[in-house]
């Protein structure tokens, strides 16, 4: 195992039993190194004592000898020497001559005669099992000769482990003694800090920040116990604070599901609690294989009403007739109010689409009386549709479309009367009638908007105008194209009032991006020809752009040329008014038409729109080569400004450039955009490196 491995497992560990190691491992090294040392003083003491001893038993034997000595009496030596068996240490002992010759030797019995070499006088020599002392013999001053005794070791190691045993004994109980009293001492610091820890354990468990830390400590545990109370104290505020805010939150979220869902005029149900339930209810009926009935109704002339007597009173009729129309259901159906002057009701689990006529003739009849608003006598009718899930539809959509449906063939049948859905009502010619319904509420619901298209000049490469193009933007179907309803406005006369709209719209908006410095611009607005029909269609425009303050040669009338064919010589003087009130004239789709030199110059036009079904096959397809060619040259011999439309790519625009062609407009530049989207064409414009493709928003 690394070290590492045992590092990380001791860091594992907790407080207490590290800080018990710590100690341990302290008190240990120091007693075992004080241990050592007393030992080694010991060792060196019992070695110098040896010496000592053994010294001094030499001197004593060498006094002993050196009358034997001086009569060379070797018996009485050896004798003498023999008197060293009292000291059971002396192994060998051995007595030389001044000469060096031997006088005597001591073995102790049992131990081979080996005579040791002999020591320099005075010295001693150690070996790990032996002493040997040298010490000179003398009588009278005068040298004799030298004796030297051998020692074994034994006793000396011997009382050394007795004290190693001894201290051994010391070291450990001061060891034991030294981790109890620590370990004592430890429960002071540990305590305090496992108290701590515990209690945040108890609270992250609990959840609970009411509980507090108690540690009595002065200490800096004292001082962390009483940061984590104040934290905790903090927290259980903050907590406290947080539980208001949301239950205020909720109250607001109950208040605004509210006004989400109900209808401040009447107190109904709205448009979107109506699709909730709806979505639910048609999902119940297919499961449990029920029947469920949906009705639209929408009052008769109810504008008529808002228009004379005002909005209060208009809403004090609108809540009478919830009042009513919810007296006509039973308990558990849906009534909503889904529009200004619309109701939809939902009949949950009925047995057939009869039950819906019934409630549909109630409803009639309950509205039939008259009504008091203040000192009003008002009398309302309404016309019902009405489509049944499952035999219908099984699709929310389509049942809401197929009621809607039914409501307009019921008002087309004379109004304050019901129809039920029939597949029969969904052929095209009813759509158009139908739409044209839909058209007149997208103008009272301003569900119109202008898209605008920038018209570039070839030469500078700037935008120098934009045409407006209508839109309907409708609620549930999105964006609709002019493509698909503007021939539905024409026939019915609706475009009157929609034409009237676009001229105040783009004119307004064109007067908003002058008065923001883009003076240049100018704005090009697509006419109808019933609209140049009307009477009073001069007038209308002049009031339009007095009332919007634009400038008249910022303004561009678009015209067709079959719109011009359809006219008279009273067209022309309308033209001509126009012309002289500053307005400028285009003839849009330049080519498709019958197209006749002489109206050229009958009208006074100022701009030529060459067609998009010519420029699109630029510059491949020769013969819209010379066409294209020939109608520039053409309207600029008549001093027409030429535009080219439905440019969409650069060898389209290069073309046309080189044939002198002075505007362009495609989706090589920009799409038809909202205005806000213009404004960010017109200020990338002053960045010199941008481009318009490097900017083409999505239509
Ligand atoms: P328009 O006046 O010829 O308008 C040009 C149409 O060509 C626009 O279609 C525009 O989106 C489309 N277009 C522009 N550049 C390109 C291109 O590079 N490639 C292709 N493929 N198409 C391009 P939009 O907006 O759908 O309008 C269709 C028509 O509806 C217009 O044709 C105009 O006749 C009519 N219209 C639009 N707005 C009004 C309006 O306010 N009043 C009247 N009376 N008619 C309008
Ligand atoms: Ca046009
Ligand atoms: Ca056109």
């Amino acid at each position: 195992m690394t070290l590492r491995t045992n590092l990380a497992r001791l860091q594992r560990l907790p407080v207490a039993a590290r800080l018990k190691l710590a100690n341990l491992l302290t008190s240990g090294v120091v007693i075992f190194l004080a241990g050592f040392l007393l030992l080694g003083v010991q060792v060196y003491l019992s070695g110098t004592a040896l010496l000592e001893q053994t010294r001094t038993e030499a001197e004593m034997t060498g006094e002993n000898l050196s009358a034997a000595m001086v009569f060379d009496d070797r018996k009485s030596g050896t004798d003498i020497l023999a008197s060293l068996k009292a000291f059971t240490n002396v192994v060998h002992a051995t007595v030389r001559m001044q000469d060096g010759t031997l006088f005597a030797t001591y073995h102790r019995s049992g131990l081979p005669e080996t005579i040791a070499p002999p020591l320099a006088q005075e010295t001693y020599t150690l070996t790990l099992t032996r002493l040997r002392v040298a010490k000179s013999i003398e009588f009278h001053g005068q040298k004799l000769g030298t004796i030297q005794l051998e020692t074994e070791l034994v006793a000396a190691y011997r009382r050394i482990a007795w004290y190693v045993l001894l201290v051994s004994i010391i070291m450990f109980t001061s060891l034991y003694l030294a981790h109890v009293v620590l370990a004592r001492l430890q429960r002071f610091v540990t305590e305090p800090l496992l108290a701590l820890a515990k209690t945040s354990q108890t609270i992250s468990h609990q959840g609970d920040f009411s509980i507090r830390a108690e540690v009595n400590a002065a200490d800096d545990i004292g001082l962390l116990a009483g940061a984590f109370n104040t934290m905790l104290d903090r927290i259980e505020k903050r907590e406290s604070e947080l539980e208001n805010e949301i239950n205020e939150r909720k109250h607001v979220e109950r208040k605004l599901d509210r006004l989400a869902h109900f209808d401040s005029v009447t107190g109904l149900h709205n448009r979107y609690f109506f699709n909730d339930r709806l979505s639910a209810v048609v999902a119940r009926a297919q499961k449990q294989n029920e029947r469920a009935v949906v009705m639209f109704l929408d009052l008769d002339n109810f504008k008529t009403v808002n228009d004379t007597l005002g909005h209060a009173t208009g809403d004090e009729l609108l809540r009478v007739v919830a009042e009513r129309l919810r007296g006509c259901l039973r308990f558990g159906d849906t009534i909503s109010r889904i529009g200004g002057d619309e109701f939809a009701m939902i009949l949950e689990n009925v047995t057939s689409s009869q039950i819906g006529e019934r409630i549909a003739e109630k409803c009639l009849e309950a509205l039939s009386g008259v009504i008091h608003v203040e000192q009003n006598e008002i009398y309302i009718s309404g016309s019902i549709g009405i489509s049944t899930c499952p035999d219908d539809a099984i699709d929310m959509h389509a049942l809401l479309k197929f009621a809607d449906t039914a409501m307009y063939y019921a008002k087309s049948a004379g109004k304050n009367t019901y129809r039920l859905f029939t597949n029969s009502m969904q052929g095209d010619a009813q759509k158009r009638f139908l739409m044209n319904g839909n058209l007149r509420r997208a103008l009272e619901r301003e569900e119109f908007v202008l898209h605008y298209q920038p018209q570039i000049d070839l030469t500078t490469g700037k935008i120098v105008g934009v045409e407006a193009l209508l839109r309907w933007s409708h609620p549930d179907l999105g964006i609709i194209s002019p493509l698909d309803f503007i021939p539905v406005a024409e026939e019915t006369g609706l475009i009157i009032p929609i034409g009237t709209w676009v001229l105040q719209a783009a004119c307004r908006q064109l007067k908003m991006w002058h008065d923001q410095g883009m003076l240049h611009l100018r704005m090009a607005i697509n006419l109808s020809g019933r609209q140049l029909k009307e009477d009073n269609f001069v007038r209308v425009v002049l009031d339009i752009i007095s009332a919007t303050g634009v400038r008249p040669d910022s303004i561009e009338l678009e015209l067709t040329e079959s719109m011009l064919m359809e006219v008279g010589e009273h067209t022309i003087d309308k033209l001509k008014a126009l012309r002289a009130a500053g307005i400028l004239l285009a003839i849009d789709d330049f080519g498709t038409g019958y197209s006749s030199m002489s109206y050229l110059k009958r009208f006074p036009i100022n701009t030529l729109k060459v067609d998009r079904s010519f420029v699109c096959d630029l510059p491949d397809n020769l013969q819209d080569v010379a066409i294209t060619k020939a109608i520039i040259s053409m309207a600029h011999s008549l001093d027409l400004h030429v535009v080219a439309e439905g440019i969409e790519t650069s060898a389209q625009e290069a073309l046309l450039i080189s044939h002198g062609c002075n505007s362009g407009q495609g989706f090589h530049y920009s799409k038809p955009v909202p205005a806000s989207q213009i404004a960010i064409l017109l200020a990338a414009e002053t960045e010199p490196a941008a481009g318009y493709s490097s900017l083409m928003p999505a239509a």
